[in-house]
């Protein structure tokens, strides 16, 4: 039966959810807050990541933090203030970082990453013009002693199903002919992919719109008008909306409106930065990540995208131009063509990347309304767990089992 099914978000996992809704004959409003910047989503590095199977919150990432908060151009800072809420968060990520946790989540995550790698290559298949390249992703590192680390995350990836190769320096290099490299190793996961985030989003809206779907820019949801356990209609500043179902997909900015239904959602943002070089002087073809500096690198056609960083400093929007120099003079370090003087002029982008405590998104329902949805802390995989979010939820409007196991995704995991 046909539901009104409002998604609050016009992000990529918004537009995913919404989109997946309008396809199975359901009529769809999507509410974004602003005029069109679609929160995080258009800047990011396009990777798709069966790889990324460690969650953010691992083991020897709360001493790397505090290593790095000296550092004006390091990728990683919390600022510190106080704030009940980065508190408790703190105390859940460093509760989160251990290897059970990190045991339990890394199949969760590689089932969600390769259910969504197959939702985009069915895209590309059916036509979608996404920028799709899927030749992999290689990290590159400089020092032996990060290769080493790795290189065990890349055995455990092997025992999970994976194909990731060990690579030294000239076998990397023969993988990216032309291209000048000065690291020790890499890693190559061949089943990484990536395209470009704009073209994806772009072609959800127009996804979304085909099937009768309405997209609503410019108005935020402020509240709900709620009666005993179900939600009536959404408030925004244009009005109320009323539908039979709601998905709360705000990213960064979901706890807010999360709280005024009494669900509990420990999110931070994460910030991060990304620089798009139009010419570079050599653009390698598989995209990569520069290991120690955290930097992605991502070919986009004949342009070149580097993006890096995680300030935990808020909802603040700001461009802090010494992290973007950090990002910048990271690139020489690992491809000697390049000089930080290239990138004068280019304008940088940001985003607030949705980071809840122990690394994974939330995802499904949640006891405090029987109407409600939550989609939103992907954190650093937003794009890449889009399409399966998408499928997600919309099974779960439908009263579907969801096709993944969500135990651990829970939204009211913290409540
Ligand atoms: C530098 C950088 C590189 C990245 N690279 C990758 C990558 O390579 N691969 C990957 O998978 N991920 C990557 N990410 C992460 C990815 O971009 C995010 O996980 C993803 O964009 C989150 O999408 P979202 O839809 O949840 O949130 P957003 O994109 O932030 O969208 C949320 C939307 O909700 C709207 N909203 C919020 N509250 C309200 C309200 N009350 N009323 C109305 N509207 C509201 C906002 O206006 C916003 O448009 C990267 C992020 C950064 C910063």
């Amino acid at each position: 039966m046909s539901k009104r099914v409002v998604v609050i978000g016009g992000g990529v996992i918004g537009l995913s959810v919404a989109a997946r809704c309008a396809s199975r004959g359901h009529r769809v409003t999507l509410v974004d807050a602003t005029p069109r910047t679609r929160g995080s989503s258009l800047g990011n590095a396009g990777m798709i990541v069966p790889s990324h199977l460690v969650p953010l919150a691992a083991p020897g990432m709360v001493a790397m933090g505090i290593k790095w908060m000296a550092n004006p151009e390091s990728p990683f800072y919390i600022k510190p203030r106080f704030s009940l809420d980065l508190l408790r968060w703190g105390y859940r990520f460093w509760r989160a970082s251990n290897p059970a946790q990190v045991r339990r989540a890394a199949p969760v995550l590689r089932d969600l990453h390769l259910a969504s790698r197959a939702a985009y290559a069915e895209l590309a298949d059916a036509g979608e013009n996404l920028g799709l390249v899927k030749n992999g992703l290689l990290m590159l590192c400089k020092s032996p002693e990060v290769f080493h680390e790795e290189v065990e995350t890349a055995q455990t990836a092997c025992r999970l199903g994976l194909n990731a190769k060990i690579l030294d320096a000239a076998q990397a290099a023969s993988l990216e002919p032309g291209i000048e490299m000065d690291i020790h190793g890499a890693i190559h996961y061949a089943e990484d992919c990536h395209l470009d985030p704009r073209r994806y989003v772009e072609s959800r809206e127009q996804a979304l719109l085909a099937a009768g779907g309405q997209l609503v820019y410019d108005a935020r949801a402020t509240d709900w008008r709620v009666r005993g356990r179900t939600i009536e209609a959404l408030l925004t500043t244009a009005g109320e909306i009323v539908g039979d179902q709601y998905v709360l997909a705000g990213g960064a900015w979901s706890p807010e409106l999360a709280r005024r239904l009494g669900l509990r959602l420990p999110l931070q943002a994460g910030k991060g930065y990304s620089v798009t070089h139009p010419h570079p002087v050599q653009t390698p073809q598989i995209c990569a990540i520069l290991v120690e500096a955290r930097v992605a690198v991502t070919p986009l056609g004949g342009a070149l995208r580097f993006g890096g960083t995680m300030e935990i400093a808020g909802m603040d929007e700001r461009i802090n131009s010494r992290r973007v120099q950090g990002i910048l003079k990271s690139i020489p370090n690992y491809y000697p063509a390049f000089s930080v003087g290239d990138f004068a002029g280019i304008e940088p982008w940001q985003g607030l990347r949705p980071c809840s405590p122990d690394g994974l998104p939330y995802l499904g329902r949640t006891r405090v309304a029987d109407n409600l949805l939550v989609a939103t802390g992907h954190a650093m995989m937003g794009l890449s767990l889009a399409p399966v979010t998408g499928q997600i939820i919309a099974a779960l409007v439908d009263r579907e089992p969801s096709p993944i196991d969500l135990e651990l995704l829970s939204p009211d995991r913290f409540g």
